[in-house]
């Protein structure tokens, strides 16, 4: 009885259709599954379709990009109305943004003599929310790098000469638009951000729970994490960030979590909906007397 909170597909820069992406969560036992794509919901149809299918329970959500005080941060939106208005307006605007970034990024690269057209990178990503990614897979194919890292190391990553900021909404913001959207809001991967300094900041802005398991976390780490969740008394979640085969193996199955913990997050769920119908009935009532 575990699950996978943390998974991504090919409609942002995992590799795996959701199809395929529910099929290995079945392979791996996984009782409940959420699909955290960056900046984007328009993978949840298909994969709350896919999951019904392989009789696994589905978690629609989104990773969305945040920043606090300058530091990028990843805030995980859980249980997502997927037809919230304004949520897809938003995403929108990150996606446009995010596209645009792909023309920059390729016309940094072709003013040092790497000839890669940014068509290029659009056909290989085929979706809305493309990234880096998808420029290193790009590049790869091209002939133009061997391998992923070696795009990251000579190109991609922060202060090489094919580096563009990305679009980044507030913390507070990212929040407060996945509470509007029904959802929770949980940091993601703490230890990548190499300070916890900000946590309090976010708790007092509404975060909703931390990501104790991620790949990336070691037992100590988790630990940590899970004594930081209880200090806040904040929810917890896991997963594996999976992003298919774009680093070699798959990630799926390598973060299991115990399924005790979706049910906290669907009991939260609960109680935030039934708080909203109470205070209605007061207001409505107020009004009526
Ligand atoms: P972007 O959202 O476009 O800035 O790209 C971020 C994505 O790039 C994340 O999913 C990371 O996992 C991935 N990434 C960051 N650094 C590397 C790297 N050195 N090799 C491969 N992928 C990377
Ligand atoms: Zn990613
Ligand atoms: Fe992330
Ligand atoms: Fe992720």
């Amino acid at each position: 009885m575990s699950a996978d909170l943390h998974l991504h597909t090919n409609f942002s820069d995992g590799t795996y259709t959701p199809e395929e992406l529910a099929a290995h969560g079945r392979r791996h036992k996984l009782r409940a599954m959420a699909l955290t794509d960056h900046d984007t919901v328009e993978g949840c149809a298909r994969m709350s379709a896919a999951c019904e299918k392989e009789g696994i329970e589905f978690i629609p959500a989104a990773e969305f990009t945040a920043e606090l005080d300058g530091m990028e941060l990843h805030i995980l939106g859980y249980f997502l109305d997927c037809t919230h208005e304004r949520l897809l307006k938003e995403l929108a605007k990150f996606q446009a943004v995010r596209q645009n970034r792909i023309h920059e990024i390729c016309a940094a690269l072709q003013k040092i003599g790497v000839p890669l057209q940014a068509e290029a990178v659009f056909q290989l990503a085929n979706c809305r929310a493309p990234g880096r990614p998808h420029v290193g897979r790009a590049l790869v194919k091209a002939g133009l790098c061997r391998t992923l890292d070696e795009a990251f190391e000579r190109f991609l990553k922060k202060h090489r000469p094919a580096w563009v900021p990305k679009f980044k909404m507030s913390a507070a913001d990212a929040m407060e638009l996945i509470h509007a959207s029904g959802g929770l809001a949980v940091l993601a991967h703490p230890a990548l951000n190499r300070s916890d300094e900000v946590i309090p900041g976010l708790v007092a802005d509404g975060l909703d729970g931390i990501e104790c398991f991620h790949t990336k976390h070691s037992t100590a780490t988790s630990e940590h994490y899970l004594m930081i969740a209880d200090q806040h008394r904040l929810l917890i979640t896991g997963g594996s960030d999976c992003h298919g085969m774009s680093k070699g193996k798959p990630l799926i199955g390598t973060v299991k979590i115990p399924y005790q913990h979706v049910e906290r997050l669907k009991e939260r769920v609960r109680d935030i909906k039934q708080k909203a119908i109470f205070a209605k009935a007061a207001q409505d009532s107020a009004l009526a007397n």
